[in-house]
């Protein structure tokens, strides 16, 4: 039988992963999405979406659906989720793993201004009025909407609700390069990117740009991994490694059943 597996989604290594595991007879596996991008990247595996209503609405579909294997791939400022999955599997214990995707560190000639959060952030930007790239996502943008002083341009995926009066809007998706990062940042006269460290290839020419024009770039800090403390479960660093621990999964299921 093929081990019964729930990717929770909503990032690169989540796609790459459903890719490596579609077609695999080793897995019947399911691709959760919240349902925040409005056209999601098509999924090579069966997908459901939308919130599973909590933590306990996740250990009852973790039930219904004799899940054997959790792989929560949702992006690493999604702590809500994150935080989520373990409560599920306490309540009901499945094999947990967590893909947590290296962090971006400073390399030399960086000007980084390190925060704990986006309020922390929008405080960054002072007092003296300044011209600022966003790239926080459309869901965290109410810290700056409230220092109107700034003069904002806004780059999402999809159209924000709640950003700054007067920001202007870019609607893209990456990977880009850092070649147009830095024509976008000079056109624009930008002074100060700010980004959450969600670490990866797709979006880290933004600071390859801003070193290369020494821009200031303050930096949202990740929240932290939730206590997985006595639970049947790992953490890895990308979608290789998933493959990896999914298929130890499976080789075990198999030898229980025989
Ligand atoms: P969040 O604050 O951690 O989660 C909020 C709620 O959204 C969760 O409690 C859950 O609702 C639902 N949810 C989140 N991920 C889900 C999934 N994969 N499948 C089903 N329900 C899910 O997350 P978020 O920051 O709103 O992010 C939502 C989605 O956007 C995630 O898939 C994430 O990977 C992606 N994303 C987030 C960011 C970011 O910076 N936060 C950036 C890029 C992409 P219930 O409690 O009802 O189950």
């Amino acid at each position: 039988m093929p081990l019964k597996v729930l990717i929770l989604g909503g990032s690169s290594e989540a796609s790459a992963l459903a890719n490596k595991v579609a077609g695999d007879a080793r897995f019947d596996a399911v691709l959760s999405l919240a349902g925040r991008t409005q056209t999601p990247t098509a999924s090579p595996i069966p997908r459901r979406i939308g919130g599973f209503g909590g933590a306990q609405g996740l250990a009852d579909y973790l039930d219904v659906r004799t899940i054997e294997a959790l792989v929560v791939a949702v992006h690493p400022f999604a702590a809500q989720m994150r935080r989520n999955a373990v409560a599920a599997v306490r309540l009901r214990p499945t094999p947990l793993l967590i893909v947590d995707r290296p962090l971006w560190t400073p390399q030399p000639g960086d000007r980084w201004t390190r925060v704990r959060d986006m309020d922390g952030a929008a405080q960054a930007l002072g007092a003296a009025p300044r011209r600022v790239l966003l790239t926080v996502g459309r869901q965290d943008l109410a810290p700056f909407a409230a220092q109107p002083h700034h003069s904002y341009l806004v780059r999402s995926i999809d159209r924000p609700q709640g950003a700054p009066a007067g920001a202007e809007l870019i609607l893209d998706r990456g990977p880009f390069t850092p070649d147009n990062e830095q024509r976008l940042m000079a056109e624009r006269g930008v002074e100060v990117v700010v980004t959450k460290n969600a670490g990866g290839d797709a979006t880290a020419a933004k600071l390859a740009a801003a070193r290369t024009l020494g821009l200031q770039v303050v930096m949202v800090d990740r929240p932290p991994l939730p206590d997985l403390g006595g639970l049947d479960a790992q953490v890895v660093a990308d979608a290789n490694r998933a493959l990896g621990w999914l298929s130890h999964q499976a080789r075990s299921a198999t030898e229980r059943d025989v």
